[in-house]
């Protein structure tokens, strides 16, 4: 597995007291270098037509003036400094690297993992939120279709509902969106009916379950949702929206997600791309308790290393299993 990093990433600096700050990178990046096999490369910053191909060119020109002009406070949680456009660009190419270096090495077995910061799924076409600008995910799915993918899947297993990749994609047919979350959380979209529209009918996919899930009822939602939905779908590009939140010490969630947990993800990940044929990359989204954000990307990266995570000793409860009964019936898995 190739990790993507810019240093650039760190000046994107949002204040002593906010969860999304620069000293999540560091703690993976101290995690990843105790672990044999990590490799970084470090990509280019995307170009502002690639951020336009997802985004209102309005809105990237005002986010381009907001930083010149200081920066400040977008919305209560949003804040960027000067130095937040060049690092909004520079985590959006990592993430284009992610999508178009897995594309060049799916049949090398050449998985991708884009650490950029800030963060993207929150961002919509015409605005910012939720500690993002630019919608990472979404600007290296369109990379991607662009250089020739036709179908690309995107997984969101962020504790939080990616309403901006959702949104952006919502009634086309070449980006499946897929997303576990913990419902009633920030920003309280992403209900099971939500199955996307015109073109994109079928191709929107909500997990949306009650808090308190962890590993067991992760690994059921995939096997029971995601996994037949993605098939169905057959993408050409495997996208993991992989934020960290949902983890049981994590600060800001009710989640109960290890890092066992996360390996266990990660597996599915692998067997899913690989049973569809699909190139596998991986973006950085959320996650803020610093050592197990830390403690579950080397976790994704040693499952890649052979690691076998261990399994849920316990069956997923009859609130997840209720969901997934509802989804199912919402997309017509069968
Ligand atoms: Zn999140």
């Amino acid at each position: 597995m190739r990790f993507g990093y810019r240093e650039v990433c760190l000046d994107h600096d949002t204040g002593a007291r906010h969860p999304e700050r620069p000293d999540r990178l560091r703690a993976i990046r101290r995690a990843l270098s105790r672990l044999h096999g990590v490799v970084y490369d470090d990509p280019d910053r995307a170009s502002v037509e690639a951020v336009k191909a997802v985004h209102d060119a309005d809105y990237v020109e005002s986010v381009r003036e907001f930083c010149e002009g200081g920066g400040g406070s977008w919305d209560a949680d949003t804040v960027a400094v000067e130095a937040t456009w060049d690092a909004a660009l520079a985590s959006a190419g990592l993430a284009q690297w992610a999508a178009l270096e897995a594309l060049d090495g799916a049949d090398g077995n050449d998985t991708t993992f884009s650490l950029g910061r800030p963060p993207g799924h929150h961002a919509v076409e015409d605005d910012a939120m939720g500690f993002c600008f630019f919608n990472n995910v979404a600007v290296a799915a369109q990379t991607a279709l662009e250089a020739g993918a036709e179908r690309v899947a995107v997984f969101d297993w962020d504790v939080h509902h990616g309403n901006g990749t959702q949104d952006i994609f919502y009634d086309r047919g070449d980006v499946f969106y897929a997303s576990v979350h913990e419902r009633g959380l920030y920003p309280g979209t992403g209900e099971v009916p939500e199955t996307g529209t015109g073109d994109g009918e079928g191709a929107n996919l909500n997990l949306a379950y009650p808090p308190g899930a962890g590993d067991a009822e992760y690994a059921y939602g995939f096997d029971e949702a995601v996994a037949p939905a993605v098939e169905r779908f057959d993408p050409d590009l495997f996208l993991v929206s992989a934020g960290f939140d949902a983890h049981e010490r994590d600060p800001i969630s009710r989640m109960r997600v290890s890092t066992e947990g996360y390996g266990l993800l990660t597996e599915r990940c692998i067997d899913l791309a690989e049973g569809t044929d699909a190139a596998l990359a991986f973006v950085l989204e959320g996650g803020y308790g610093l050592e197990c954000l830390a403690e579950s990307v080397s976790m994704v990266h040693e499952v890649f290393m052979g690691r076998d995570p261990m399994t849920p000793d316990r069956d997923a409860n009859d609130g997840a299993r209720s969901v997934v009964t509802d989804v199912r019936e919402a997309l017509n898995l069968e």
